[in-house]
């Protein structure tokens, strides 16, 4: 790609040798448009008129663009004056200089973007093998919650995970089904995620994953399935849990929002890239000093803070959004990413280096 050597502007095409000697004065004697090769090769000492993507003659190798040159009549012919200084393939796109052949463009794994779709395509690719979308179900549990768009009464809340978490999943090429809101009641659980393993390739659930009374999800899933995993040493998403219910993956959420959002991209979405057969990468970390304190954070447990980007002295710095609690939606809209704290800081002060996690980096 591209095919043939073709011309990068609508001009005169010509053999730079011709050129030097001619003093750049060409009789035009072929007229080659984008799709109309010429049958022939460039007549000897002649220039072409051409147009961009026109496929080059054989014999011409540079091309001069049309606002440089000034056209005269001479008799019935045309006669072209190029201006002097072109170098030998000056505005001439070489056969294969995009792609070369036999190159390969996209390896399996590969989470297809616009613009290796593209790529595909200019290569006569109308039809790429990929994977099946994965299937996931997401549900949300709890007493309080109510959807969006009903009356509320004391005493609840808006369910607002299970809309953020569709958003999350989605973009990713996966297949998401909203299947509701669970009440805080072991048979209801249990049964709605029975019956989901059995559709879906992945279960989401948040809240109802810690040790309290009204808490069903820990239960049901040791009963259906294996637990593989409970209790993360994080800030926030410290319930975070997963395991296997039949053949489907399972990924218990924090209830808490910002919980919710931070254990989904740094856990569930690399493993929903992992099961889909893409590639994934570790989202990368961006070393900046710190705008804010702290002063005593427990050790042994790795903390997410919302951070802003902002400057200090003149250069990049980060700051946190101000208020901790894992409630605080308002953080995550206002944040460019996540502060990462590492298990073994005891303490920030303003000037240390942090490590900053774009959102870009999670493609939000
Ligand atoms: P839980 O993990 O069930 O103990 O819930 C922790 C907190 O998150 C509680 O304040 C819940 O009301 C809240 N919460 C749980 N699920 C949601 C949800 N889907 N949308 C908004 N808040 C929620
Ligand atoms: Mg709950």
């Amino acid at each position: 790609m591209p095919l043939t050597d073709n011309a990068a502007v609508d001009g005169y095409a010509f053999a730079h040798a011709d050129y030097v000697e001619r003093d750049g004065r060409f009789e035009v004697s072929d007229r080659i448009a984008a799709g109309h090769p010429l049958a022939t090769g460039l007549t000897p000492g002649r220039a072409a008129r051409i147009f961009t993507g026109a496929v080059m003659p054989a014999g011409a190798d540079t091309v001069a663009m049309q606002e440089d040159c000034e056209v005269r009549e001479k008799g019935t012919a045309a006669l072209v004056v190029i201006p002097p200084g072109l170098k030998s393939g000056a505005n001439r796109r070489r056969a294969g200089e995009d792609v070369r052949a036999g190159e390969v463009i996209l390896h399996p794994g590969r989470v297809l973007r616009p613009q290796d779709i593209a790529a595909a395509a200019s290569l006569g690719r109308g039809d790429l093998l990929c994977k099946v979308r994965l299937r996931v179900a997401v549900f949300s549990t709890g007493d309080e919650l109510v959807e969006p768009g009903a009356a509320i009464r004391e005493g609840q809340v808006y369910d607002s995970n299970r809309a953020m978490l569709k958003a999350l999943a989605e973009p990713l090429g996966i297949s998401v089904d909203d299947l509701g809101c669970l009440a805080d009641d072991y048979p209801t659980v249990e049964a709605a995620l029975s019956n989901a393993a059995r559709d879906y390739d992945v279960l989401i659930t948040s809240g109802g994953a810690s040790r309290g009374e009204e808490d069903h999800v820990i239960d049901v899933l040791g009963a259906l399935g294996e637990r593989h995993m409970w209790q993360l040493a994080i800030k926030p998403g410290r319930p975070m849990t997963f395991g296997r219910i039949g053949d489907a993956a399972f990924f218990g959420l924090p209830g808490n929002p910002v919980a919710a959002f931070v254990c989904f991209l740094l856990y569930v979405r690399p493993a929903l890239f992992q099961l889909q057969g893409a590639n994934w990468q570790e989202p990368a970390r961006f070393p900046l000093p710190a705008t804010f304190d702290i002063p005593k954070k427990k050790a042994n447990r790795r903390e997410f803070l919302r951070g802003i980007l902002t400057e200090r002295d003149g250069t990049p710095a980060v700051t946190k959004f101000a208020r901790d609690g894992s409630g605080l939606i308002t953080g995550l809209r206002e944040a460019d990413g996540l502060i990462e704290i590492a298990e073994d800081v005891r303490e920030v002060h303003a000037g240390d280096t942090v490590a900053f996690i774009p959102f870009s980096e999670f493609g939000i």
